[in-house]
């Protein structure tokens, strides 16, 4: 017997992602708008005359390295979310990549994008 969850678990996961999506999606606008917000004056802070130049380019070029390497993990949660998305479509959403056991709904529950069951996660990382 093929493993998965009910139309009634899925509906509910679906529920929980696409908060997690709308989540994602005002953080990365918080995170934008936090970065123009700050100038570059701000951040140099009492650095004398003749170096704030060199901090001021260093800041922003830091600033910027900061803000797209956050925009690739959204970018990577936002991908996540798509694929889930896409497997709560298709039926085959909770179920493990690796052992094809279903993902606990515990599990999902904390990361609803999850692609594999604890067990694997655990093997994965060590
Ligand atoms: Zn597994």
């Amino acid at each position: 017997m093929k493993k998965k969850y009910s139309k009634k678990d899925l509906t509910e996961f679906k529920k929980l992602i696409l908060k997690k999506k709308s989540d994602t999606v005002d953080q990365i606008k918080h995170m934008s708008e936090d970065t123009m917000k700050k100038s570059p004056k701000e951040a140099a802070g009492d650095i004398s005359s003749y170096t704030y130049h060199m901090a001021d380019i260093a800041t922003d070029t830091y600033d910027r390295e900061f803000t797209m390497s956050l925009a690739s993990n959204d970018r990577a949660l936002m991908y996540e979310i798509e694929e889930a998305l896409k497997k709560i479509t298709d039926g085959t959403y909770g179920v493990c990549e690796e052992c094809k056991d279903l993902i606990s709904k515990v599990r999902l529950k904390a990361i609803p994008y999850a692609r594999l069951c604890l067990k694997c996660q655990e093997k994965k990382e060590k």
